[in-house]
C-alpha cells in the first residue's frame, strides 16, 4: 500500500502534462469524466489530478527532503477556518462583490493554469503561485485546505460518495498516524465511513497506518433506511449534477434580439483613432477561441473609429462571459485599442474577445 503514493506522484506528473496538452482540445469529456468520478468516488482530482496540487506536493516533499517538519493549523482554527472555501464559493455563486474576483486574481491554482497553457500572467499572479509553493514547504497543502473553490465545488459532490475511506474500529489501536498525515487535517479517527468532503483521496492515511487493513477504501454497506435515503440523495444530487453539467458546459449563443452591442455613445470620451486607423467604414466579422469554444464579433468602424462591437455568437459559461464582454468591450472602444487588460477571473474569455476584435479589423472580412 506504501507504493500507492509513488503512483499518486507519477499519476500527478502525468495529469500535469495532460492539462497542458488539454488546452487545445475540448475538456467537456473530461469533466464529465472528473464529475461523475467525484459524485460515486470523492474528489480523486485534487488528490490525483490538479497540477497545482501536484505543485505543493512536490514542494511538500521538496520540504521534507531538507528535513523540515510539516506544522498543522491548530484543530480549533482548523474547524472554523475549514469554511472559508465554501464561503468563497457561496459568495462566488451568489456572484455577490467584486472582492470575489479579487480572490480569484490571487487564486494560483488558475494562474498556475494559465503559465501552462502558455496564456501571459502578470508577476504578480507568478508571485501568488510562488508563495503557496513556498508556503507548502512548511504547511500542507496550503491552498486546498482553506481557499480553493473548485475544491469546494467537488467536496459538495462527493458529499453522497459510495465508494470512500473506511476504518475498521476493532482494528484501530487509536495511534493517530493516519490524522498526522492528513494533508487535509482530518478527524479521520471520528468516523467509520469517512465521508469529509474536504478529502483529496490522497490515501496517505492508508499508507501510514501501523495496522493492515484498518483503514481501506471501497463500497460502504449500507443499512435499508440508509439506502432508502442514499436513493433520495442521488435523486436530489443527480438533479444538481445536471445542472451543474448543463452550467458547465452548455452552450450560449447570443443571437438576433439577443446581440449585445456595445457602442461609442454608450462608452462616451473615446480616444482618437488607433488600430483602426485607416480602415474605411464598414462593418467588419471576426472570431477567436474563447474559454470553451468561439467567440463572433462584428466590428462597426466609422470614419476609422471603432463605432461599435457587437457579439453575434459564443461558448461560454454567461457569468464569467459577461463579466469580460462589458468592461473588455468598453475598454477596446474607448482606448480604441486591443492592448487592453483582461479581465480578473475571466481572462480566457477575455483573451477570446479581444484576439476576436482584433481579427475582425485585421482580416477585414465583411
Ligand atoms: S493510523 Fe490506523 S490504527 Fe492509527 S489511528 Fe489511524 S486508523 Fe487507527
Ligand atoms: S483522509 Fe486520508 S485520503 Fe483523505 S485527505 Fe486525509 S490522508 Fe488523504
Amino acid at each position: 500500500m506504501k507504493k500507492i503514493q509513488d503512483y499518486r506522484f507519477l499519476v500527478q506528473l502525468l495529469c500535469l502534462i495532460l492539462t497542458a496538452v488539454s488546452f487545445s482540445i475540448s475538456f467537456k469529456f473530461t469533466l464529465l469524466l472528473i464529475l461523475t468520478l467525484t459524485f460515486f468516488t470523492g474528489v480523486f482530482y485534487c488528490g490525483w489530478i490538479c497540477p497545482f496540487g501536484f505543485i505543493q506536493d512536490s514542494f511538500d516533499h521538496i520540504g521534507s527532503a531538507f528535513g523540515i517538519k510539516k506544522r498543522k493549523v491548530p484543530k480549533s482554527l482548523h474547524r472554523i477556518l475549514k469554511f472559508s472555501r465554501y464561503l468563497i464559493f457561496l459568495l462566488l455563486l451568489l456572484n455577490l462583490s467584486d472582492f470575489i474576483f479579487t480572490i480569484l486574481k490571487f487564486d494560483p491554482r488558475v494562474n498556475f493554469l494559465e503559465l501552462i497553457s502558455g496564456n501571459t500572467v502578470t508577476i504578480i499572479s507568478i508571485l501568488v503561485v510562488v508563495f503557496f509553493s513556498l508556503v507548502s514547504v512548511f504547511f500542507q497543502r496550503p491552498f486546498c485546505n482553506y481557499l480553493c473553490v473548485q475544491g469546494a465545488k467537488y467536496g459538495l459532490l462527493s458529499l453522497f460518495r459510495i465508494f470512500t475511506i473506511k476504518r475498521d474500529d476493532e482494528k484501530c489501536i487509536g495511534c493517530k498516524k493516519c490524522e498526522r498525515v492528513c494533508p487535509m487535517n482530518i478527524d479521520i479517527t471520528n468516523s467509520v465511513n469517512l465521508r469529509d468532503p474536504n478529502c483529496i483521496n490522497c490515501f496517505q492515511c492508508i499508507s501510514s497506518c501501523p495496522i493492515e487493513k484498518t483503514l481501506t477504501f471501497g463500497k460502504v454497506g449500507l443499512s435499508r433506511p440508509e439506502k432508502i435515503n442514499f436513493s433520495k440523495g442521488i435523486v436530489i444530487f443527480s438533479l444538481i449534477l445536471s445542472l451543474f453539467i448543463y452550467y458547465s458546459t452548455s452552450k450560449s449563443h447570443a443571437s438576433g434580439n439577443d446581440r449585445q452591442t456595445i457602442t461609442a455613445e454608450k462608452v462616451g470620451g473615446i480616444a482618437s483613432a488607433d488600430i483602426a486607423k485607416g480602415i474605411e467604414d464598414g462593418t467588419y466579422n471576426g472570431s477567436s477561441k474563447g474559454y470553451k469554444g468561439t467567440v463572433q464579433v462584428e466590428v462597426r468602424v466609422e470614419n476609422e473609429i471603432i463605432k461599435s462591437i457587437d457579439i453575434v455568437s459564443y461558448q461560454d459559461d454567461i457569468v464569467w462571459f459577461n463579466r469580460a464582454k462589458d468592461t473588455v468591450l468598453s475598454e477596446i472602444i474607448k482606448s480604441q485599442n486591443t492592448a487592453v487588460d483582461a479581465v480578473a477571473g475571466a481572462t480566457y474569455s477575455s483573451s477570446g474577445i479581444i484576439n476576436a476584435v482584433s481579427n475582425a479589423l485585421n482580416n477585414r472580412d465583411k
